[in-house]
C-alpha cells in the first residue's frame, strides 16, 4: 500500500476557467493537442497520435515542458523535460516521470506504447520502471 504521495500531476484537467478565452476558428496551430513534432533531443520527426494528445518523443521518450496541465500548452518554460524513471497506474497504464532540464520541474506523461502510429519504446519505458525506486518523487 505504498501511496506516493497524494499528488497527482496529471489529474488537473480539465476544469480549468477559459484563458483569455479563445474563439473559435482562432488559428492555434502548434497549440492544439495532437500535432506531430521534431523531437528536440533525437531529431527524429513524431506523428500525430490521433487519439489524444502526442506530448512526448516514442522513440527517446523525451518532452518539452510546454504543459501545466496536460495539452495546454500553457507553460512558458520550453525547457527539455528528461525522463527519469516511469510507474505503472492502475487506471492509466504506464506513466513516464520527467524532470524538466530548465525549470527542474516534475512531470509525469501518460505513455503511449500501445498506440497506433509510432507507439512509445515499450523497452525504454520498462527500464525506466525499474529506476522507479532510486527517485524520491
Ligand atoms: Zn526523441
Ligand atoms: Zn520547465
Amino acid at each position: 500500500m505504498a501511496k506516493k504521495h497524494g499528488r497527482k500531476y496529471g489529474d488537473l484537467s480539465p476544469a480549468l476557467p477559459e484563458r483569455g478565452g479563445s474563439l473559435p476558428g482562432e488559428r492555434k496551430n502548434f497549440i492544439k493537442n495532437d500535432n506531430g513534432f521534431v523531437c528536440a533531443q533525437c531529431d527524429k520527426t513524431v506523428q500525430p497520435l490521433g487519439s489524444s494528445s502526442r506530448d512526448h518523443c516514442p522513440f527517446c521518450l523525451y518532452s518539452l515542458h510546454v504543459d501545466i496541465v496536460p495539452g495546454d500548452r500553457a507553460s512558458g518554460c520550453g525547457g527539455l523535460l528528461v525522463p527519469l524513471a516511469a510507474e505503472t497506474d492502475a487506471r492509466r497504464g504506464y506513466m513516464i516521470i520527467y524532470r524538466c532540464k530548465k525549470c527542474g520541474a516534475i512531470k509525469r506523461n501518460k505513455s503511449a506504447h500501445d498506440a497506433k502510429i509510432q507507439p512509445d519504446n515499450i523497452d525504454l519505458i520498462i527500464e525506466l520502471t525499474t529506476r522507479r525506486g532510486e527517485i524520491n518523487i
